[in-house]
Protein backbone atom coordinates (compact mmCIF):
# COMPACT_ATOMS: atom_id res chain seq x y z
CA UNK A 1 0.00 0.00 0.00
CA UNK A 2 1.41 3.44 -0.71
CA UNK A 3 1.17 5.30 2.33
CA UNK A 4 1.51 9.06 3.11
CA UNK A 5 2.72 10.05 7.01
CA UNK A 6 1.85 13.27 8.37
CA UNK A 7 3.02 14.62 11.78
CA UNK A 8 2.44 18.20 13.24
CA UNK A 9 5.41 20.17 13.99
CA UNK A 10 5.74 18.67 17.57
CA UNK A 11 5.95 15.18 16.27
CA UNK A 12 8.11 15.32 13.59
CA UNK A 13 11.07 13.62 15.28
CA UNK A 14 9.03 10.58 14.99
CA UNK A 15 8.70 10.64 11.28
CA UNK A 16 11.90 8.57 10.87
CA UNK A 17 11.05 5.33 13.53
CA UNK A 18 7.36 5.48 11.86
CA UNK A 19 7.94 5.42 8.48
CA UNK A 20 11.46 2.34 8.79
CA UNK A 21 8.09 0.71 10.51
CA UNK A 22 5.84 0.48 7.79
CA UNK A 23 8.78 0.14 5.49
CA UNK A 24 9.15 -3.35 7.36
CA UNK A 25 5.60 -4.69 6.38
CA UNK A 26 6.52 -3.78 2.67
CA UNK A 27 4.06 -0.60 2.51
CA UNK A 28 5.41 1.96 0.20
CA UNK A 29 6.18 4.84 2.59
CA UNK A 30 6.01 8.52 2.26
CA UNK A 31 6.67 11.54 4.70
CA UNK A 32 4.73 14.76 3.97
CA UNK A 33 7.18 17.69 5.61
CA UNK A 34 4.41 20.30 4.68
CA UNK A 35 3.18 22.58 7.80
CA UNK A 36 0.57 21.01 9.90
CA UNK A 37 -1.51 23.03 12.25
CA UNK A 38 -4.48 20.34 12.87
CA UNK A 39 -6.49 17.29 12.17
CA UNK A 40 -8.28 20.31 9.49
CA UNK A 41 -5.04 19.99 7.42
CA UNK A 42 -4.62 16.80 5.40
CA UNK A 43 -1.57 16.36 2.81
CA UNK A 44 -4.12 16.89 -0.08
CA UNK A 45 -1.30 18.07 -2.77
CA UNK A 46 0.95 15.35 -1.84
CA UNK A 47 -1.37 12.61 -1.47
CA UNK A 48 -3.21 13.30 -4.80
CA UNK A 49 0.49 13.72 -6.86
CA UNK A 50 1.28 10.86 -5.40
CA UNK A 51 -1.91 9.04 -5.83
CA UNK A 52 -1.53 7.77 -2.07
CA UNK A 53 -3.94 4.74 -0.76
CA UNK A 54 -3.92 6.11 2.76
CA UNK A 55 -2.73 8.79 4.61
CA UNK A 56 -1.93 8.55 8.45
CA UNK A 57 -2.12 11.68 10.60
CA UNK A 58 -0.53 11.23 13.73
CA UNK A 59 -1.37 13.60 16.92
CA UNK A 60 -4.98 14.29 16.57
CA UNK A 61 -8.30 13.10 16.68
CA UNK A 62 -10.73 11.50 13.90
CA UNK A 63 -11.77 15.04 11.99
CA UNK A 64 -12.46 14.37 8.26
CA UNK A 65 -13.08 10.59 7.01
CA UNK A 66 -15.89 11.03 4.14
CA UNK A 67 -15.06 12.46 0.66
CA UNK A 68 -11.55 12.45 0.08
CA UNK A 69 -9.90 10.29 -2.66
CA UNK A 70 -7.69 8.41 -0.27
CA UNK A 71 -8.49 6.69 3.67
CA UNK A 72 -7.44 8.51 6.46
CA UNK A 73 -5.99 6.84 9.86
CA UNK A 74 -5.51 9.60 12.68
CA UNK A 75 -3.24 8.34 15.37
CA UNK A 76 -4.12 10.27 18.44
CA UNK A 77 -1.29 11.47 20.35
CA UNK A 78 -1.34 11.44 24.71
CA UNK A 79 0.80 13.19 26.61
CA UNK A 80 0.45 11.93 30.35
CA UNK A 81 0.08 13.92 33.49
CA UNK A 82 -0.20 13.78 37.13
CA UNK A 83 -3.93 14.07 37.49
CA UNK A 84 -2.62 14.78 41.85
CA UNK A 85 -1.62 18.34 39.94
CA UNK A 86 -5.41 18.93 39.62
CA UNK A 87 -5.15 19.88 43.59
CA UNK A 88 -4.25 23.25 42.47
CA UNK A 89 -7.72 23.79 40.89
CA UNK A 90 -10.11 23.35 44.19
CA UNK A 91 -9.27 26.44 45.98
CA UNK A 92 -10.05 28.26 43.05
CA UNK A 93 -12.90 26.06 42.56
CA UNK A 94 -14.08 26.12 46.70
CA UNK A 95 -18.08 26.87 46.38
CA UNK A 96 -18.61 25.73 42.99
CA UNK A 97 -20.39 22.43 43.25
CA UNK A 98 -20.99 21.37 39.46
CA UNK A 99 -17.94 21.64 37.53
CA UNK A 100 -17.56 21.26 33.43
CA UNK A 101 -14.62 19.69 32.35
CA UNK A 102 -12.76 19.75 29.23
CA UNK A 103 -9.33 18.88 28.11
CA UNK A 104 -7.63 18.50 24.45
CA UNK A 105 -7.01 14.80 22.88
CA UNK A 106 -3.81 14.42 24.43
CA UNK A 107 -5.32 14.21 28.31
CA UNK A 108 -8.20 12.33 26.88
CA UNK A 109 -7.48 8.39 28.27
CA UNK A 110 -7.11 10.46 31.38
CA UNK A 111 -10.14 12.11 31.56
CA UNK A 112 -12.20 9.77 33.84
CA UNK A 113 -8.86 9.92 36.59
CA UNK A 114 -9.44 13.72 36.63
CA UNK A 115 -13.17 13.10 36.79
CA UNK A 116 -12.51 10.95 40.04
CA UNK A 117 -10.23 13.25 41.44
CA UNK A 118 -12.62 16.17 41.40
CA UNK A 119 -15.59 13.89 42.65
CA UNK A 120 -13.69 12.85 45.55
CA UNK A 121 -13.19 16.98 46.29
CA UNK A 122 -17.02 16.94 46.66
CA UNK A 123 -17.30 17.85 43.08
CA UNK A 124 -20.17 16.92 40.67
CA UNK A 125 -18.46 16.18 37.08
CA UNK A 126 -19.96 17.67 33.94
CA UNK A 127 -18.99 16.40 30.68
CA UNK A 128 -19.88 17.38 27.28
CA UNK A 129 -19.58 16.54 23.67
CA UNK A 130 -18.42 18.78 20.63
CA UNK A 131 -19.73 19.33 17.51
CA UNK A 132 -17.17 18.10 15.34
CA UNK A 133 -14.31 16.94 17.99
CA UNK A 134 -14.15 13.04 18.83
CA UNK A 135 -14.17 12.30 22.18
CA UNK A 136 -16.74 13.70 24.96
CA UNK A 137 -14.98 16.59 27.14
CA UNK A 138 -12.57 17.16 24.43
CA UNK A 139 -12.39 21.08 22.91
CA UNK A 140 -10.81 22.34 19.69
CA UNK A 141 -9.59 25.45 19.46
CA UNK A 142 -12.37 25.84 16.08
CA UNK A 143 -15.02 24.03 18.34
CA UNK A 144 -15.02 24.62 22.42
CA UNK A 145 -18.77 23.54 22.67
CA UNK A 146 -17.68 20.44 24.58
CA UNK A 147 -17.50 23.16 27.63
CA UNK A 148 -20.94 25.06 26.95
CA UNK A 149 -23.23 22.10 25.69
CA UNK A 150 -23.64 21.06 29.71
CA UNK A 151 -23.08 24.55 30.95
CA UNK A 152 -26.73 25.63 31.79
CA UNK A 153 -26.87 24.51 35.43
CA UNK A 154 -23.22 24.63 36.21
CA UNK A 155 -21.55 26.58 38.75
CA UNK A 156 -17.50 26.92 36.70
CA UNK A 157 -16.00 25.68 33.73
CA UNK A 158 -12.38 23.61 34.15
CA UNK A 159 -10.27 23.22 31.45
CA UNK A 160 -7.07 20.64 31.85
CA UNK A 161 -4.23 21.90 29.76
CA UNK A 162 -1.39 23.89 28.22
CA UNK A 163 -1.55 26.84 25.98
CA UNK A 164 -4.48 29.59 25.89
CA UNK A 165 -6.13 28.78 22.32
CA UNK A 166 -8.28 26.02 23.46
CA UNK A 167 -9.60 27.72 26.42
CA UNK A 168 -10.12 31.04 25.46
CA UNK A 169 -12.33 30.18 22.47
CA UNK A 170 -15.23 28.77 25.64
CA UNK A 171 -17.90 31.55 25.58
CA UNK A 172 -19.67 31.78 28.63
CA UNK A 173 -20.76 33.79 31.58
CA UNK A 174 -19.66 31.03 33.83
CA UNK A 175 -15.99 31.14 35.83
CA UNK A 176 -13.64 29.84 33.09
CA UNK A 177 -10.36 28.35 35.67
CA UNK A 178 -7.60 27.03 32.97
CA UNK A 179 -5.52 24.69 35.08
CA UNK A 180 -1.65 23.91 33.31
CA UNK A 181 -1.15 19.94 34.52
CA UNK A 182 2.72 20.63 33.98
CA UNK A 183 3.38 23.40 35.77
CA UNK A 184 0.29 23.43 38.13
CA UNK A 185 -0.67 26.99 37.54
CA UNK A 186 -4.49 27.50 37.75
CA UNK A 187 -6.03 30.94 36.12
CA UNK A 188 -9.27 32.28 36.10
CA UNK A 189 -9.51 33.32 32.33
CA UNK A 190 -12.46 35.58 31.73
CA UNK A 191 -10.89 38.90 31.77
CA UNK A 192 -8.34 37.17 29.24
CA UNK A 193 -11.10 36.28 27.07
CA UNK A 194 -12.92 39.46 27.72
CA UNK A 195 -9.87 40.88 26.80
CA UNK A 196 -9.79 39.20 23.13
CA UNK A 197 -13.38 40.09 22.93
CA UNK A 198 -12.75 43.81 23.14
CA UNK A 199 -10.18 43.74 20.62
CA UNK A 200 -12.42 41.64 18.43
CA UNK A 201 -14.97 45.07 18.81
CA UNK A 202 -12.14 47.16 18.03
CA UNK A 203 -11.19 45.21 15.25
CA UNK A 204 -14.71 45.83 13.83
CA UNK A 205 -14.59 49.63 14.80
CA UNK A 206 -11.46 49.55 12.40
CA UNK A 207 -13.46 47.85 9.66
CA UNK A 208 -16.22 50.10 9.51
CA UNK A 209 -14.24 52.57 8.10
CA UNK A 210 -13.55 49.67 4.98
CA UNK A 211 -15.19 49.13 1.83
CA UNK A 212 -13.68 46.50 0.07
CA UNK A 213 -13.74 42.89 1.36
CA UNK A 214 -11.91 40.40 1.07
CA UNK A 215 -13.27 36.69 2.38
CA UNK A 216 -10.59 34.41 2.78
CA UNK A 217 -11.33 30.65 2.07
CA UNK A 218 -9.02 27.97 2.88
CA UNK A 219 -8.53 24.86 1.20
CA UNK A 220 -7.26 22.47 3.74
CA UNK A 221 -10.31 19.92 3.46
CA UNK A 222 -11.21 20.95 7.29
CA UNK A 223 -11.85 24.33 6.83
CA UNK A 224 -12.49 24.39 3.58
CA UNK A 225 -16.31 25.80 3.70
CA UNK A 226 -17.26 27.33 0.63
CA UNK A 227 -20.92 27.81 1.39
CA UNK A 228 -19.94 30.10 4.12
CA UNK A 229 -17.53 32.75 1.97
CA UNK A 230 -20.22 32.85 -0.73
CA UNK A 231 -22.79 33.60 1.83
CA UNK A 232 -20.39 35.80 3.58
CA UNK A 233 -19.32 37.81 0.00
CA UNK A 234 -23.38 38.02 -0.29
CA UNK A 235 -23.96 39.57 3.18
CA UNK A 236 -21.29 42.18 2.10
CA UNK A 237 -22.76 42.68 -1.24
CA UNK A 238 -26.60 43.57 0.29
CA UNK A 239 -25.10 45.97 2.77
CA UNK A 240 -23.19 48.07 -0.18
CA UNK A 241 -19.96 46.67 0.33
CA UNK A 242 -17.30 45.16 -2.28
CA UNK A 243 -16.36 41.69 -1.60
CA UNK A 244 -14.62 39.10 -3.26
CA UNK A 245 -13.38 35.50 -2.02
CA UNK A 246 -9.76 34.95 -1.61
CA UNK A 247 -8.45 31.61 -2.10
CA UNK A 248 -5.52 29.30 -0.99
CA UNK A 249 -4.09 26.50 1.12
CA UNK A 250 -2.29 28.86 3.67
CA UNK A 251 -3.11 32.33 4.20
CA UNK A 252 0.59 34.32 4.21
CA UNK A 253 -0.36 37.81 5.52
CA UNK A 254 2.75 38.95 3.03
CA UNK A 255 1.23 37.32 0.14
CA UNK A 256 -2.08 38.83 0.44
CA UNK A 257 -0.83 41.81 1.47
CA UNK A 258 -0.06 42.39 -1.80
CA UNK A 259 -3.66 42.92 -2.90
CA UNK A 260 -3.63 46.73 -1.85
CA UNK A 261 -7.29 46.83 -2.56
CA UNK A 262 -8.44 45.09 -0.21
CA UNK A 263 -9.02 46.57 3.05
CA UNK A 264 -10.31 44.28 5.32
CA UNK A 265 -10.45 40.26 5.62
CA UNK A 266 -13.24 38.20 6.44
CA UNK A 267 -11.83 34.47 7.68
CA UNK A 268 -13.64 31.70 7.13
CA UNK A 269 -10.85 29.14 7.42
CA UNK A 270 -9.02 28.47 11.55
CA UNK A 271 -10.10 30.92 14.10
CA UNK A 272 -6.54 31.19 14.49
CA UNK A 273 -5.92 33.23 12.09
CA UNK A 274 -7.72 36.24 13.94
CA UNK A 275 -5.55 35.29 16.94
CA UNK A 276 -2.64 36.19 14.80
CA UNK A 277 -4.31 38.99 13.64
CA UNK A 278 -1.30 41.55 14.88
CA UNK A 279 0.10 39.57 11.56
CA UNK A 280 -1.84 41.22 9.08
CA UNK A 281 -1.81 44.66 8.43
CA UNK A 282 -5.73 45.06 8.29
CA UNK A 283 -8.63 44.08 9.90
CA UNK A 284 -9.41 40.92 9.97
CA UNK A 285 -12.59 39.26 11.49
CA UNK A 286 -13.92 35.88 11.41
CA UNK A 287 -16.87 34.71 9.67
CA UNK A 288 -18.85 33.53 12.72
CA UNK A 289 -18.46 37.47 13.62
CA UNK A 290 -19.74 39.14 10.70
CA UNK A 291 -22.99 39.21 11.72
CA UNK A 292 -22.22 41.02 14.39
CA UNK A 293 -20.12 43.42 12.33
CA UNK A 294 -23.21 44.34 10.08
CA UNK A 295 -25.16 44.80 13.11
CA UNK A 296 -22.28 47.38 14.51
CA UNK A 297 -22.20 48.74 10.86
CA UNK A 298 -26.10 49.41 10.90
CA UNK A 299 -26.44 50.59 14.50
CA UNK A 300 -23.35 53.41 13.43
CA UNK A 301 -25.70 54.62 10.86
CA UNK A 302 -23.07 53.67 8.18
CA UNK A 303 -25.65 51.36 6.60
S1 LIG B 1 -9.47 24.70 12.16
FE1 LIG B 1 -7.82 25.40 13.51
S2 LIG B 1 -8.51 24.90 15.57
FE2 LIG B 1 -9.76 23.68 14.16
S3 LIG B 1 -8.69 21.72 13.98
FE3 LIG B 1 -7.93 23.06 12.33
S4 LIG B 1 -6.07 24.03 13.16
FE4 LIG B 1 -7.25 23.18 14.89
Amino acid sequence: MKILLQFPEGLKKNALSEAQKLEKEGHEVYVSSSSCYGACDLPMDEARTLQIDKVIHFGHSKFIQKGLPFDVEYREYYADIDVEKLKEAIPSLEGKKRIVLVTTVQHIPQLEQMKSFLEKHGKEVLIGKGCFTAHSGQVLGCDPTAATSVSKDADAILYVGDGKFHPTGIRSELPIFSLNPYSGQCRKINEEIERIRKRKKGMMLKALECRVFAILLSTKPGQLCIRAAQDAKKKLQAAGFTAEILVSNEFNPVSIGNFPQFECYINTACPRADEDSELFDKPIINAVDLDEFLKLYVESGSG
